[in-house]
């Protein structure tokens, strides 16, 4: 970068530095206590499936209720948590408290679980992920593993066999965030997905821009053509699920059916089902 423009710059900008590292040690310190505090709690975002007119599953999103920092976004602490390892304890807690959650759900709703590219090549995911399934009593056919492009992209000769265990274990298996990576359609070939979450980025103008709808479209179709269920996250209006519904689009989520919520409220959202059916035949 470029010269300092005289000591006192430079020992402004050390000390910004200085102050970063320090609040990400401090961080981090909290999320080791974290783990061992079970301050997790995921929260339960529907997935609609858009033929059915009606809520087919719930995607779990995990929460961090820090005692001073308050709620902490994944977003902010799941990369950290990559970095130093813990992803591997949280995502295994994750998904033993998304399965003993489901457990009590209809048996034709779903869940979705997100997985980090470290529980691939840093833990033995197939073995927590068969031991969460039974210590809860759940069937592998209700657990969907949702995986960005990102993690298959860095870690595609260790995550594609393990793709194919779980696969073969009736597990299925979802790329989330499709369209974000710049070899997604490569990645189509590779591993026979179950199902493609677009990512809410193609979302935004699909009903006011041609070009939006027309790329949303392209993706739709390819996902169908393949076999593939397709999934559009981030659906916030009306008039977006309705031309949505027009396409070969399976499954939306967003929130226009509802944002993430508790667990305890998935009984709530699961009985407001007919308002949306009214919301069709309106
Ligand atoms: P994701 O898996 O793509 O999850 C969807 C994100 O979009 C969620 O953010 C959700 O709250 C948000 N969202 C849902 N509907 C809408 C909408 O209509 N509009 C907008 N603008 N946003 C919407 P959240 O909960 O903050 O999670 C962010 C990301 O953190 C997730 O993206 C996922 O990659 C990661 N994450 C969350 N929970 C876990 C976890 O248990 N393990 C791992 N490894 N990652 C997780
Ligand atoms: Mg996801
Ligand atoms: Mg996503
Ligand atoms: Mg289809």
């Amino acid at each position: 970068h470029a010269k300092s423009s005289g000591g006192k710059g430079e020992r402004f900008f050390t000390a910004d530095m200085e102050a970063q590292i320090e609040a990400r040690h401090a961080l981090e310190a909290d999320l080791r206590k974290a783990v061992e505090r079970e301050e997790f709690e995921l929260h339960y975002q529907p997935l609609y499936d858009l033929s059915q007119q009606r809520i087919c599953g719930f995607e779990a999103l995990v929460r961090w209720n820090h005692p001073t920092r308050g709620r902490v976004p994944p977003l902010e602490f799941i990369p950290l948590a990559e970095e130093v390892g813990l992803v591997v304890d949280i995502g295994r807690w994750v998904l033993r408290r998304a399965c003993r959650d489901a457990v009590y759900w209809p048996e034709d709703i779903k869940v979705a679980v997100n997985v980090s590219a470290i529980q691939f090549t840093d833990s033995d995911l197939p073995g927590d992920v068969a031991a969460a399934l039974e210590e809860a009593g759940l069937t592998a056919g209700r657990l969907e593993i949702e995986i960005t492009e990102s993690v298959l992209m860095e870690n595609l000769d260790e995550a594609l066999p393990i793709l194919h265990v779980l696969k073969q274990r009736g597990i299925r298996i979802g790329m989330d965030d499709f369209g974000t990576g710049y070899s997604s359609l490569s990645y189509l070939r590779r591993f026979p997905f179950d199902k493609i979450k677009i990512d809410k980025s193609f979302v935004n103008g699909i009903v006011e821009d041609k070009e939006a709808f027309a790329i949303m479209r392209a993706i739709i179709l390819l996902g169908d053509a393949l076999g593939m269920r397709v999934t559009v996250e981030g659906v916030e209006t009306a008039e977006q699920m309705a031309l949505l519904r027009s396409e070969a689009c399976d499954e939306i989520q967003g929130y226009h059916i509802s944002p993430p919520r508790p667990a305890v409220e998935v009984p709530y959202l699961l009985s407001q089902l007919p308002e949306h059916e009214r919301f069709k035949a309106g």
